[in-house]
């Protein structure tokens, strides 16, 4: 997989006060395929303590990108979510993780340029900030204490992304075709014949011996390969008189 599985997503870091909670977001977005960071105002940037929480997600530190403002940041998005702590006074369009990674997944697959912005340690987003997003996204949490370290609640978000993303891809291919139904069926006939030969097996008194070796081997799926083998184990023991 490439390294950056997003590239119309930002992660957008509004005045962080301190440098290891910016290593340690660049570290989440990194594990979960995000690269972009920009960086509104940081306090203290660049500085050690970022290079040394973000490990290796170094580079997603040295090339994020300082900005002065919030408008510079989402200037070019199409699409900007902003993540709260508490509920506003004015409500707004919600969304909960989960609808938030499917939704920057769709819309940053249409081609749109995504924002995610998370605030300030100290006071969140502003709320003339939380206006200028299109949705705002809310972590559940307890009620005793609701506000997450700013970093876990990047991972959190950028977790939500990548499942919503990897829901969307094909499944993992198997290296051999599956046998058909054709295959199976001289498999049965091949085992049947040879169970009976064995004495294993009774034809005048069957119980459910077969249906329940049918089921078995419809539970695996078997490939090509594997009924190739199989036929073989049989044909040492029976050699089918063609
Ligand atoms: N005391 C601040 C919390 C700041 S926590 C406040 O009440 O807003 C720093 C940042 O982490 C927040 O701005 C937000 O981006 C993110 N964050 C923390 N907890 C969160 C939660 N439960 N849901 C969504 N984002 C959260």
């Amino acid at each position: 997989m490439e390294a950056n599985l997003f590239p119309n997503l930002r992660i957008v870091l509004v005045e962080t006060s301190h440098p290891g909670n910016i290593g340690a977001s660049a570290r989440a977005m990194k594990n979960m395929g995000i690269t972009n960071l920009v960086l509104v105002s940081p306090q203290r940037f660049p500085d050690e303590q970022a290079v040394f929480r973000a490990v290796s997600a170094v580079d997603v530190v040295t090339e994020a990108k300082v900005v002065d403002s919030v408008e510079e940041a989402i200037a070019d998005c199409q699409l900007v979510i902003g993540t709260s702590a508490r509920d506003r006074r004015i409500p707004w369009p919600m969304l909960d993780p989960k609808g938030c990674g499917e939704k920057v997944v769709a819309e940053s697959g249409e081609g749109h340029d995504v924002a995610i912005l998370f605030g300030r340690e100290d006071r969140g987003l502003s709320n003339q900030e939380l206006q200028q997003c299109h949705f705002h996204v809310n972590i559940p949490t307890g009620e005793a204490y609701s506000s997450l370290n700013l970093a876990m609640a990047v991972q959190v978000i950028c977790y939500e992304v990548l499942q919503a993303k990897l829901a969307g891809m094909p499944e993992q291919s198997w290296d051999m075709d599956y046998a058909s139904a054709a295959d199976m069926e001289h498999l049965y006939e091949h085992l049947e014949e040879t169970l009976i030969k064995v004495g294993f097996h009774d034809p005048e008194n069957p119980r459910q011996l077969m249906t329940r070796l049918r089921r078995l081997f419809n539970r695996i799926r078997p490939d090509q390969m594997e009924i190739g083998i199989l036929r073989g184990i049989l044909s040492s023991i029976n050699p089918l008189d063609k």
